[in-house]
């Protein structure tokens, strides 16, 4: 059984109701998780103002780096624990879940540096003024975070809010909280102080929903669905409580004739297999300049037909989808692909190992996909990719644009100045140039335009939005 963890004590929730875990890999019940409500998230918010008052508030910025730091170096010690929670929780392949776990340590490890560097302005003015301006915490924050990579959007959105002096208030997805659970237990154990980090578990239109009204949370970070991100922002407009809104992305790979293939194709395969294709900057659509249009699909179809699905302990190239509802989600698109006569080039395949009561799904490319059908307007969130021709430049960046998101583009070409048209022409928060994704990029800028959000986390610059400006004029004669 796992509990809220409140003002570093483990406590069940006031309802006395806990929802069944499943392991994807299997379809089975192993643990047990508090379904939370408002009184909960209340009590969560009392202890995180306190937390807040008390102690964060007085610590200086050298020793709240120091803590980040310390529960940084913890969750490196634990991150062959932290996997295999994981993996276990959400179906990762073991590759996937000890990646996830070496990512949250980087985050706090960035964000430990970050602490002290963060500072404001002095700004000339009149003649006898001095004016300056701070960088405050906005106080308690609350973190909506997704199923798909609990460890990774933890580490970014609160490792950037504690930095930025922030305590937190967390409603993990409650399909996946227990790495998230572990972390905050790990948080006590090298000091954090009670209250400043905060986690309640349950459903979200329950816990999540009674966390974004509350009156006492200062800033919401929501990663998740567009459709969901519009009620967060509508509760939260209702007390002008900021948001930052890390949404959904339909992101393309757009491959040039004169690319270098021999990178672009596992890149391309990788961007749309990886977590299974539950990625928020999956590349999904893939654009393909005519002349290569046909080799390019073939050897993608030799790479797709090699790639192997299977339980997370297998630790093949994909693992299980995260529930049985995703699986139908999957199965609804490619059911409407044979509906529309789109042509399959290849399909990996799910192992025989693979229990059947689990969430599987094979790897599938499709081809000639119409750029205004659903699969190439809607988030799949699985490992599934339409590919379509372009004819010229101009073709490439009307497709690549011609979706409500605009979160990631990938761009494959030798030519250096197309490479900056490409960039300032994509409708998007990042463009990769002949890579899509590698190294993590915690250090780098992270978020959307259009339907895929506001806001940027990840980098330094998530502490702007994890702080209000202050101006201050003083007049000294
Ligand atoms: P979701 O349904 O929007 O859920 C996201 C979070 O919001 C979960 O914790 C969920 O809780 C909670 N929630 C649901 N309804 C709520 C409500 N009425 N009020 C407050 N909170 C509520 O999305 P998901 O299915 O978990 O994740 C997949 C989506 O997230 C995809 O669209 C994906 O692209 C996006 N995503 C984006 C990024 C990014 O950085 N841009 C990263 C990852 C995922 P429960 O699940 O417990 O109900
Ligand atoms: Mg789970």
């Amino acid at each position: 059984m796992q509990y809220n963890y409140i003002a570093n004590a483990s406590v069940p929730s006031s309802s006395g109701k806990t929802i069944a875990m499943l392991d994807p890999s299997d379809g089975q019940t192993f643990d047990e998780i508090q379904r939370s409500n408002a009184a909960d998230i209340d009590m969560a918010v009392q202890a995180a103002r306190q937390g807040l008052v008390t102690v964060w508030s007085k610590l200086g910025a050298a020793e709240r780096g120091r803590l980040l730091m310390r529960l940084s170096l913890k969750i490196t010690e634990h991150a062959a624990e932290l996997s295999a929670i994981e993996q276990r929780d959400c179906g990762k392949p073991t590759k996937q879940a000890n990646a996830d776990a070496a990512a949250l340590a980087r985050y706090f490890e960035f964000y430990a540096g970050a602490c002290d560097k963060l500072h404001g302005e002095t700004i000339p003015y009149l003649d006898g003024y001095s004016v300056l301006t701070w960088r405050e915490p906005h106080g308690v924050t609350g973190h909506i975070i997704p199923w798909n990579y609990p460890m990774q959007i933890f580490g970014r959105s609160v490792g950037g809010a504690l930095a930025a002096g922030n305590v937190c208030v967390v409603k993990p997805a409650e399909d996946a909280c227990l790495s998230l659970l572990r972390v905050a237990q790990l948080a006590a154990e090298v000091g954090f102080p009670a209250g400043v980090l905060n986690i309640v578990t349950g459903y979200g239109h329950e816990v999540g929903d009674a966390l974004a009204r509350h009156p006492g949370i200062d800033h919401i970070s929501f990663t998740g669905s567009p459709v969901v991100g519009t009620l967060i922002t509508q509760v939260a407009a209702q007390r002008h409580c900021p948001v930052t809104l890390e949404l959904g992305g339909k992101s393309p790979q757009i491959v040039f004739a004169d690319a270098d293939l021999d990178a672009a194709v596992p890149a391309i395969v990788n961007a749309i297999v990886q977590n299974a294709g539950q990625t928020c900057s999956a590349g999904s659509r893939l654009l393909i300049e005519q002349a290569i249009y046909e080799p390019l699909l073939a050897r993608l179809g030799t790479a797709f037909e090699q790639l192997r699905v299977g339980p997370a302990s297998m630790d093949l190239d994909l693992g299980p989808l995260i529930r049985q509802s995703q699986q139908q989600r999957v199965w609804d698109f490619l059911s409407d692909a044979q509906v529309a006569n789109i042509s399959m080039v290849a399909q990996g395949k799910v192992v025989d190992e693979a229990p059947e009561s689990g969430f599987y799904q094979a790897p599938t490319l499709l081809r000639d996909v119409p750029i205004d059908h659903r699969l190439n307007q809607d988030e799949v969130f699985g490992p599934v990719l339409c590919a379509m021709s372009f004819k010229d430049e101009d073709h490439a960046v009307e497709l690549a644009n011609a979706t409500q998101f605009g979160l990631v583009a990938g761009v494959w070409t030798r030519d250096g100045a197309r490479q900056f048209r490409m960039a300032k022409n994509m409708r998007c928060g990042q463009v990769f140039i002949n890579n899509y994704g590698a190294g993590g990029g915690v250090e780098l800028p992270f978020g959307g335009v259009k339907s895929s959000g506001h806001g940027r986390e990840k980098g330094f610059e998530a502490l702007y939005g994890f702080t209000t400006l202050k101006t201050v004029a003083i007049k000294h004669g």
